[in-house]
C-alpha cells in the first residue's frame, strides 16, 4: 500500500471527487444493447464509501437505485462457491479473457470452459451451479435474499423491465449457454438459466447498499453490517484475486494499473472496489469507455486510491 492517510476523511474525499468530475459526465456512451438499460440520464453519478468500522460517506446520487449488471457476477460466485464448493473450477477457469464481456471467441478452443466466472459465459455457469442447487424456481430468490442479507436493505429489488429487455435482446448470451451445454459445461435447463441470469443482472440498488452488499470482502468473510459471517476469508481472498485480475472485461489490467484495487463493473455504469482490512467503494456513472466500464468511475476510483493512499501496490 502506498503511505495510507493515517485516518483519512472519507466524506470529504468523496465530496472532492463528486465536485471535481463535472468534465467527465457525459463523456462516455451510455449501454444501449439493451433499450431498458440505455434511457439512463449519462449525467448521473454518485459514490459512496463503507468501513468496516462501521463508517459511512457518500456523495451524488447515492440513493437512487442502478442496474448493478454484472457486479451482481461478484455476489453470484460467492453463493455458489458456497453451495457447490471448490468443484465449481472444473467448470470455470480463473484466468483473464482479454476478450469481450460476452464474447463466444475462445469457448470452442477452450471445450466450453469459460476463462473466468465475470465474463458472461463463466457467470452463466455460475448461475447454472445456483440452479442446480436451489431448484429451478428458487435460484434467483436465493441470490436476492443473500445480496438483501449482506446490505442488510430489504428494498434491493429486480427491475422487471430491465430483465424483459435483457431477455429480449438476449441472443448472444442464448448461444454462450447452449453452446456450453453442448460441451456439458451447463448441466440445469438452459432456458431456466437464461431467465435466472437475466434477472440477476437486472438487480437494482444504490451505491451506498453496494457498499455496504460487498464489505464482507474487505472484512474476511464476515459482514460488520449484520454481524455474521458470510463466508471463508481464504474464498475472500481468492474472489478478491479474480476481481482484481477479471473484474473489467478486457481492460482489467488498465484498472489494476490506474486504481490498484480488486474491483468489479457493471454495464450500468457502476463499480464496486475493495479496500482488503478498509473497506468498500462504490460508484455509478452510466456513460462507458469502450470497454463497457463506467469512464467517470473509473476516473473517480482512480483519484479516490490516489487520495486515500489507499492502491494495495
Ligand atoms: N446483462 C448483461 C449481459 O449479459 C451483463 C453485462 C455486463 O454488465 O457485463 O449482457
Amino acid at each position: 500500500m502506498n503511505a495510507p492517510l493515517a485516518h483519512p476523511n472519507w466524506q470529504e474525499i468523496l465530496d472532492a471527487i463528486c465536485e471535481d468530475i463535472g468534465p467527465f459526465l457525459n463523456r462516455g456512451k451510455v449501454a444501449d444493447y439493451i433499450p431498458a438499460l440505455a434511457e439512463v440520464d449519462p449525467g448521473a453519478f454518485a459514490i459512496a464509501f463503507a468501513g468496516i468500522d462501521g463508517t459511512e460517506a457518500s456523495a451524488g446520487l447515492s440513493d437512487t437505485p442502478f442496474s448493478i449488471q454484472s457486479i451482481s457476477k461478484v455476489f453470484a460466485l460467492c453463493l455458489a462457491l458456497e453451495l457447490e464448493g471448490e468443484s465449481l473450477w472444473g467448470r470455470v477457469g480463473r484466468e483473464p479473457s482479454g476478450t469481450a464481456f460476452n464474447s463466444i471467441v475462445q469457448l470452442e478452443q477452450e471445450r466450453g470452459k469459460p476463462r473466468n466466472p465475470f465474463i458472461n459465459a463463466g457467470a452463466l455457469v455460475v448461475t447454472d451451479s445456483i440452479v442446480g442447487h436451489c431448484g429451478e424456481r428458487s435460484g434467483i430468490a436465493r441470490l436476492l435474499s443473500f445480496i438483501r442479507r449482506c446490505a442488510r436493505t430489504p428494498e434491493i429489488h429486480i427491475n422487471p423491465v430491465v430483465a424483459d429487455s435483457e431477455a429480449a435482446f438476449g441472443d448472444r448470451n442464448r448461444s454462450l449457454a447452449y453452446f456450453m451445454k453442448s460441451f456439458g459445461v451447463l448441466r440445469q435447463d438452459v432456458p431456466t438459466v437464461l431467465d435466472t441470469y437475466f434477472n440477476q443482472c437486472a438487480i437494482e440498488m444504490s451505491v451506498s447498499d453496494l457498499a455496504r452488499a460487498g464489505l464482507f470482502l474487505a472484512a474476511n468473510g464476515t459482514s460488520p453490517v449484520i454481524n455474521e459471517w458470510i463466508t471463508n476469508p481464504d474464498r475472500v481472498e481468492r474472489v478478491n484475486a479474480i476481481m482484481m485480475l477479471c473484474g473489467h472485461y478486457d481492460m482489467s489490467g488498465d484498472f489494476a494499473f490506474r486504481v490498484g484495487l480488486p474491483g468489479k463493473s457493471g454495464v450500468g455504469g457502476g463499480i464496486l472496489a475493495i479496500i482488503p482490512n478498509v473497506g468498500t467503494v462504490a460508484v455509478w456513472s452510466p456513460g462507458l469507455n469502450t470497454a463497457g466500464n463506467s469512464l467517470a468511475g473509473t476516473v473517480a476510483l482512480e483519484w479516490f486510491s490516489h487520495r486515500a493512499g489507499i492502491n494495495l501496490f
